[in-house]
């Protein structure tokens, strides 16, 4: 199968070709889904870690905000030495790095108590945002400041953690405010791993940004409200998606948290770039090899499928050459013994009549001798063409026989067709004109013998073919040149003196008769 059809070589190489790719893509597909999950369990895992690290310290820098609040409700605190007051107000108050002073203001907006300086530093923040929300509401509770400069201390942007002061009656007393500087979260955010592209954000729940890596002291303060990332952060108390930052443009993987029970944002984010990177090198190296191989594949199949074609086409002409008669291109006798054998079933299996004409070059031995072999190839040339012309319906098969003998098989044809046919070959030879001075006719000549099957007249096409050859030396016998048929009467045709076409007509009334 694959030995007919080259093309089938091709294309189950292309079929083989797209499975591989195909494999190849789902693989690739698979790489890089597992990119992404690892990308998003790390950006989840590292906003948990910082999550936690903010919410801990900010609980723990409230529980001193807190402790300031019972001292100052001790009756006789106020009455107290100020060194000793100093110890009871603030000597459970949480010192850390990056913590600024605590500080009691009153409700005029001066500091009254600062945990790191007595006297206290004087200043008024009346004008801050948390002494006025403090100011405006009893119920704010922990208030985390928008970023301001301290007036006093380290002069570092912070942030003021606060609770408020109520008198006994409810009223407004002043508030209790430790600071914290916005470098501890920079210090922390510094400590995760991200990558080159990587980026994490704090803001505070209406938007103002806090902090930021990539660190960029411009942007602290400024307000996200409005950014696409902004407003799906604020949908919900935690989640993920791609986002492009307002501030670069890059795209990132975001997962984002609201800081539990402190009016915070988080987000972490991964650079779609970097999630991809080391999948995108391997997808090359994987792309191009599948393709390298997908491709010779492919040309080894073309090559393959060329030389079957190279092969078909040999053996095809070998075949045709054990077919055929190198001289004269006639079928050859096995040829012709082989389409007898069938020939003879199908006509007896239907009933239809079955011809056989055997043809032999009259005193070809003379030519020969005469005129040197090489014009007798020539001569046998010229008859076979002559023969193949008359014989030309489909099915009809023409052969070399012999050495100057031919042999015509005529399915479906009767005694007379066979007769017309004969006396067609007959004539065409004669009128080739060939010279031959020792004939007795003066030119080439062949003698045929024809024999007809019908109604089992014949049991086996050997038979059939014997009749013709004794049909033939009848005609032989007869003087040559002439159409012989088996049990037939004697006609000539040259000699009669009659023209082809007479002669035709006659032989054909002669077989109808016969029937
Ligand atoms: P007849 O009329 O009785 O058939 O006489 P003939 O000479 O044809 O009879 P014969 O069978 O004795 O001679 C046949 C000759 O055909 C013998 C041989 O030299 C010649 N012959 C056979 N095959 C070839 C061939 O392929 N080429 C040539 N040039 N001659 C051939
Ligand atoms: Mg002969
Ligand atoms: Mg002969």
């Amino acid at each position: 199968m694959v030995t007919r059809r080259p093309n089938i070589v091709i294309a189950i190489s292309i079929m083989l070709a797209s499975a591989i790719l195909a494999i190849a893509v789902w693989v690739l597909a698979q790489m890089r889904d597992d990119a992404l999950r690892r990308a998003q369990d790390s950006v989840f895992n590292v906003s948990l870690l910082v999550e936690r690290d903010v919410s801990r310290n900010l609980e723990i820098y409230d529980l001193s905000l807190r402790a300031v609040l019972d001292g100052l409700k001790q009756p006789g605190v106020l009455e107290l030495q100020p060194a000793i007051r100093q110890m009871v107000l603030f000597d459970g108050a949480a010192s850390a790095k990056d913590m600024g002073s605590l500080v009691v203001v009153d409700e005029a907006g001066n500091v009254k108590f600062d945990s790191q300086a007595f006297p206290p530093r004087q200043s008024n923040v009346a004008d801050r945002d948390y002494f006025k929300v403090q100011r405006a509401s009893p119920n704010v509770g922990l208030y985390v400041s928008r970023p301001f400069i301290p007036k006093v201390s380290s002069k570092e942007v912070s942030i003021a953690l606060s609770r408020r002061i109520s008198k006994p009656d409810g009223s407004f007393g002043g508030v209790v405010v430790g600071t914290l500087r916005l470098t501890y979260f920079r210090r922390l955010f510094a400590g995760m791993n991200l990558g080159a592209g990587g980026s994490m954000a704090l803001m505070l729940s209406d938007g103002t940004m806090l902090m930021r890596r990539p660190y960029d002291p411009k942007i602290i303060g400024i307000n996200l409200t409005g950014t696409s990332n902004y407003s799906r952060f604020v949908q919900q108390p935690s989640g993920d998606f791609f986002g492009t930052a307002a501030i670069d443009n890059v795209e990132r993987w975001y997962a984002f948290r609201h800081i539990d029970m402190y009016p915070l944002i988080l987000d972490v984010a991964l650079s779609t770039r970097d999630i991809y990177m080391e999948w995108r090198r391997r997808a090359w190296i994987i792309g191009s090899l599948i393709a390298a191989l997908d491709l010779s594949i492919i040309a080894l199949a073309v090559s393959a499928s060329h030389q079957l074609r190279h092969r078909r086409a040999a053996e095809e002409e070998l075949r045709s050459l054990a077919r055929t008669d190198g001289l004269t291109g006639l079928n050859n006798r096995r040829t012709f013994d082989e389409h007898a054998e069938e020939e003879w079933r199908r006509q007896r299996r239907n009933g239809w009549p079955l011809s056989a004409l055997l043809i032999d070059v009259d005193t070809f031995k003379g030519f020969n001798d005469l005129y040197g072999h090489s014009a007798g190839d020539d001569a046998l040339i010229a008859v076979a063409r002559c023969i193949a012309q008359s014989v030309r319906r489909p099915g009809d098969t023409a052969a070399r026989y012999g050495g100057e003998e031919f042999a015509v098989l005529l399915p479906n044809t009767d005694e007379a067709g066979a007769a017309v046919i004969a006396e067609k070959i007959r004539a065409a030879i004669h009128s080739l004109q060939l010279r031959h001075v020792a004939s007795s006719h003066h030119v080439l000549t062949v003698s045929i013998g024809a024999a007809t099957m019908r109604d089992d007249s014949f049991a086996t096409v050997r038979a059939l073919i014997n009749a013709a050859d004794g049909a033939l030396y009848e005609a032989k016998d007869a003087g040559r040149n002439r159409v012989q048929r088996h049990g037939g009467v004697m006609r000539t045709s040259a000699e009669n003196g009659s023209s082809a076409a007479r002669d035709n007509a006659a032989q054909a009334t002669e077989a109808r008769n016969a029937t």
